[in-house]
C-alpha cells in the first residue's frame, strides 16, 4: 500500500519511496519503512496504525473478549499475564476503536430499522447512594443495540435522605443522557418507526420530538421472575423482550453490572468505555453466530 508523508506542512506528501523496513518484537511482524523525497521524514506504516506505539498489541483481541464476558478488569490483567495498567489503559483505547466500528455499522443500516425499545437500566458509582442510569435503545426485529448512554441521577426511594446527608446534592443528568440518545439514534431510523417502552413519564416527550412521525406504544412494567432478575418478566408474553432481555445479557456479561457484586464502576466514563466494547462484542460476535443471542 503506498503512503503519504505524514508532515500536513509537506509541499508533495505522494513523493515517498521505500526506506527498509525493520521487525516489530512485540507482535513478530516485518514492518516497512518510508521516507518522504522532499522534507526528508521517515515514518513507517505503523505510523498509521491505531495501536501506534503499543507495547502490548497481542493482548487488543483477548481483552476485549474477557471484558464481555464477565471478567473484571484485574481478573482479565492476571489472565493475560499484563500489568492492572496495562488493562486500565487499554479500556479507552478499545472503546474508541469498538466505537468508530459501532458507528460505521450503524450507518449501513440507515433507515432500515423500522421497530425499537427503549428504556433504563440502573446501576450505580461506587455506592447505591450514587446510581447511574443506563438508557438503551434495541432493534426489535434485529435485536442489535444501536445505542447505550449513561448518565447520573440522584439517590431514589429510601436511600435518598441518607445519599442527601452523606454526599450532598447530586444532579439529575438523566435528560441530558436521553437527549445524547436521541440525538444518535434519529438519524439512523426510518421516520415512521415503532417505538415501544414502559410507562416512563420522561419518553413521550423525545419520541414526538425526535421522531414526530414515530408511533409511540407504552407498556405496564410487569415484576421480574426472580429477585434480583428484574429484567426477565414473570409473564408468558413480555412486548418489550428484546429491551428486557438485551438488559439481562447485559447485567450477565459486563462484570460491573451484576447485581450484588464486588465490582462497581469507580468513573462513569470507563462505564461508558466498557458499554461501547459491549456494543460491539454484542452485535458483530454474539449476534452473527446464532439468529437468537445466547
Ligand atoms: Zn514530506
Amino acid at each position: 500500500m503506498k503512503r503519504k508523508c505524514p508532515d500536513t506542512n509537506c509541499a508533495f506528501p505522494e513523493m515517498v519511496i521505500k526506506d527498509g523496513c525493520f521487525r516489530r518484537k512485540e507482535d513478530s511482524k516485518t514492518i516497512q519503512r518510508f521516507r518522504c523525497k522532499i522534507c526528508g521524514r521517515r515514518f513507517s506504516h505503523a505510523t498509521f496504525s491505531e495501536a501506534y506505539r503499543h507495547k502490548r498489541r497481542r493482548v487488543n483481541t483477548p481483552l476485549l473478549r474477557l471484558l464481555c464476558s464477565g471478567v473484571s478488569l484485574r481478573r482479565s490483567a492476571i489472565l493475560l499475564g499484563v500489568h492492572r495498567k496495562t488493562v486500565e489503559r487499554k479500556l479507552p483505547f478499545l472503546a474508541r476503536r469498538s466505537s468508530r466500528l459501532n458507528q460505521k455499522y450503524l450507518q449501513r443500516m440507515k433507515g432500515r430499522i423500522h421497530n425499537i425499545q427503549i428504556d433504563d437500566l440502573i446501576t450505580k458509582e461506587n455506592s447505591k447512594l450514587k446510581p447511574l442510569s443506563v438508557s438503551i435503545a434495541v432493534d426489535e426485529d434485529r435485536r442489535m443495540i444501536l445505542a447505550l448512554e449513561v448518565s447520573q441521577i440522584p439517590a431514589f426511594g429510601t436511600l435518598a435522605t441518607i445519599a442527601r446527608k452523606k454526599y450532598g446534592h447530586r444532579e439529575d443528568e438523566h435528560l441530558h443522557g436521553l437527549t445524547r440518545l436521541f440525538q444518535k439514534v434519529t438519524p439512523i431510523l426510518s421516520p415512521e418507526v415503532v417505538v415501544k417502552s414502559d410507562e416512563h413519564q420522561r419518553y413521550p416527550w423525545y419520541v414526538t420530538a425526535y421522531l414526530p412521525r414515530a408511533k409511540h406504544l407504552t407498556f405496564k412494567s410487569e415484576r421480574g421472575s426472580i429477585a434480583g432478575q428484574g429484567e426477565l418478566k414473570k409473564v408468558a408474553f413480555d412486548p418489550l423482550f428484546a429491551v428486557n432481555h438485551t438488559c439481562a445479557i447485559l447485567r450477565a456479561n459486563v462484570n460491573r453490572l451484576i447485581r450484588k457484586t464486588w465490582c462497581t464502576t469507580k468513573d462513569p466514563k470507563r462505564l461508558e468505555d466498557h458499554l461501547e466494547i459491549f456494543i460491539f462484542f454484542y452485535n458483530h460476535r454474539l449476534l452473527k453466530k446464532r439468529s437468537t443471542p445466547l
